[in-house]
């Protein structure tokens, strides 16, 4: 029938004008994410290794992190990710064996400046060593000869 496709559209623009508000007045209302929504990134501090799976497994080498081993163990003490340049892949979350790395579901990151889009999730110093003076000395020496056993090259 001639016309039919024209009344087929404004049967959808009147049903769109007529129905159900479809929109909110952002940022003073939000909607409600779904469960896996890719939004700002949370990160579980007592629960990171320091592993860098995370870092090594994004394409755009967004993030950016530092570490110190204190008492035979690795401490973050930076954790900065360059967001201008993330893709929200999820790879990095995916990385994670340790579930610290995760997303939420707050979509509010947009900043006045670039500068300012970076997130910091972590900037903290290390704690202080727990050995003694005597200890570590032995302990350093501890590990530079299995260093030297690791790497049977460099003899001789
Ligand atoms: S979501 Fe993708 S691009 Fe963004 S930090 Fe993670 S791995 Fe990198
Ligand atoms: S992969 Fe997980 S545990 Fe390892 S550094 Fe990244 S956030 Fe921390």
């Amino acid at each position: 029938m001639f016309g039919q496709g024209l009344l087929k559209g404004l049967e959808i623009t009147w049903g769109r004008m007529l129905g159900k508000k479809q929109t909110v007045k952002y940022p003073f209302e939000k909607i409600e994410m779904f469960p896996r929504f890719h939004g700002r990134f949370q990160l579980d501090v007592d629960k990171c290794i320091a592993c860098g799976l995370c870092a090594n497994a994004c394409p755009n080498k967004v993030i950016q992190m530092e570490k110190q081993k204190v008492d035979n163990k690795q401490y973050l003490t930076k954790y900065v990710m360059r967001i201008e340049y993330c893709l929200f892949c999820g790879l990095c979350v995916e990385s994670c064996n340790k579930d610290a790395l995760k997303f939420s579901s707050v979509i509010d990151m947009n900043q006045y400046r670039r500068e300012w889009v970076r997130l910091t999730l972590v900037d903290r110093p290390a704690p202080e060593s727990k050995k003694t003076p005597e200890e570590a000395p032995a302990e350093t020496a501890k590990e530079q000869a299995a260093a030297g056993k690791a790497a049977p090259g460099k003899e001789g």
